[in-house]
């Protein structure tokens, strides 16, 4: 029987190949054909001779997903319904918005978390993707757009948890990412949404540079654990204890994802507490209306707006909250206060909790002081080295400070 050729590694490949005496850099330029141009048979790899493309097509088959549907919406987001070859199904969803075009992928067939709101759960978990079906994903619904148009980002958000089917899932990462041979789609234009499987969590960070997205919609584990029966294996103390040892970038934030369902989390008190579960946490806080469906026991809020509003001041205090060292909340019906605790010699010290602005602030009234009170106070020593002395101690502080709160500023 042929092998599915995308089911190797480059490496493999290319071991393959020199057992069959062909050179080994042959297996990149195959590589580029799969993924860059979406070769869809060996005929098209016109820069290979005919005796290698024959023998590649005697050896191996091309993978490709069957469209078995495909709807378009009013703001002109796509839906792909694929066929595997083993009957499953799964969705896709192109969503364009201003300059991005982002696809969502699935990494399962069906889902076995069991989500209570959650529509794909209902079908219970068929099987893990392959790292082919993955990425397959992108190349098909590639082949719907116009020759101007790239799928400019990737968020692993459809049927399935990606971190249950972490092999494939890297795997597929692997081709999504590689720009010499892949895909090439930047790991920062990627997402990967999570339940919050704790020590997969922390393997994908350490190895992977994608950005992370967690499901997690209930600000208690009381609640939580009734939404999401994954609060009851890793709780909230733990998963919170997880995003804050996580050696995330400093210019990047982890998206915690919180759907609105009536009645249930979408309340003042959910909002408070769902800002003080995230205190010290780098992060925003991605608010988004149950869409109901048919067999749902949840609605969506009566005023999406006025609750969308509320959580969304709670993102926004998370955007701000980034960038303090403590925070204390009280809020009254749509006011939130804060206690901002500014570190401000932080240039000079552990900056990492520090407000940039006010550092480069503090550094501007510090370096204006210096230069106004150093000729009064060299002006009454007497001693000339020790004149010296002090005026470079001042400028020498001065110029550490001021480089360092460039320093913060830049790297935010
Ligand atoms: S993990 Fe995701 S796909 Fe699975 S049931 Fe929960 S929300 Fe649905």
């Amino acid at each position: 029987m042929k092998l599915n050729i995308k089911e190797l590694t480059l490496k493999e490949f290319a071991a393959h190949l020199v057992e069959r005496k062909e050179p080994s850099y042959r297996a990149k330029q195959i590589w580029q054909w799969l993924f860059q141009k979406g070769a869809a048979s060996f005929a098209e790899m016109t820069n290979l001779s005919a005796s290698l493309r024959a023998r590649l097509a005697e050896d191996f088959t091309i993978s490709r997903l069957t469209v078995l549907r495909q709807a378009v919406s009013r703001d002109e987001t796509k839906k792909f319904l694929f066929g595997l070859s083993d009957g499953h199904s799964i969705e896709s969803v192109l969503i364009p918005e201003s300059k991005r075009l982002t696809l969502c992928v699935s990494t399962q067939a069906g889902c076995g978390f069991g989500c209570a709101f959650c529509a794909t759960a209902v079908l219970g978990l068929k099987r893990n993707l392959r790292a082919s079906e993955i990425f397959d994903q992108i190349l098909e619904a590639s082949r719907s757009l116009s020759h101007d148009q790239r799928i400019t980002h990737v968020v692993l958000m459809g049927m399935g948890e990606p971190l249950a089917n972490y092999a494939e899932t890297v795997k597929a990462l692997d081709v999504m990412t590689d720009t010499s041979w892949g895909i090439g789609i930047s790991p920062r234009r990627i997402t990967l949404s999570t339940v919050g499987l704790v020590p997969q969590i922390q393997r994908l960070m350490e190895e992977t540079k994608v950005n992370l997205a967690i499901s997690l919609h209930a600000p208690t584990d009381e609640l939580r654990g009734r939404l999401m029966p994954i609060n009851r294996k890793y709780s909230l103390q733990q998963l919170m204890d997880c995003c804050r040892s996580l050696p995330i970038p400093r210019r990047k934030r982890i998206t915690f994802e919180y759907v609105l369902l009536r009645g249930v989390n979408d309340s003042m008190d959910d909002a408070i507490a769902l800002c003080q579960l995230l205190r010290g946490i780098r992060c925003k806080v991605n608010v988004i209306p149950f869409n109901p469906h048919p067999g749902s026991p949840y609605q969506r809020p009566d005023d999406a707006g006025c609750a969308v509003a509320c959580l969304g001041e709670v993102a926004f205090q998370k955007s701000q909250l980034d960038r303090k060292t403590t925070v204390a909340t009280k809020a009254a019906c749509h006011t939130f206060g804060h206690v901002f605790r500014v570190g401000y010699f932080a240039p000079l010290g552990a900056a990492s909790d520090a407000l940039p602005l006010w550092a480069i602030a503090g550094a501007v009234v510090l370096a204006i002081g210096a230069t106004a009170l150093a000729p009064l106070v060299l002006n009454r020593m007497t001693d000339h080295g020790f004149r010296q002395w002090t005026r470079a101690i001042i400028w020498g502080v001065s110029a550490t400070y001021l480089m360092r709160a460039g320093w913060l500023f830049w790297h935010g």
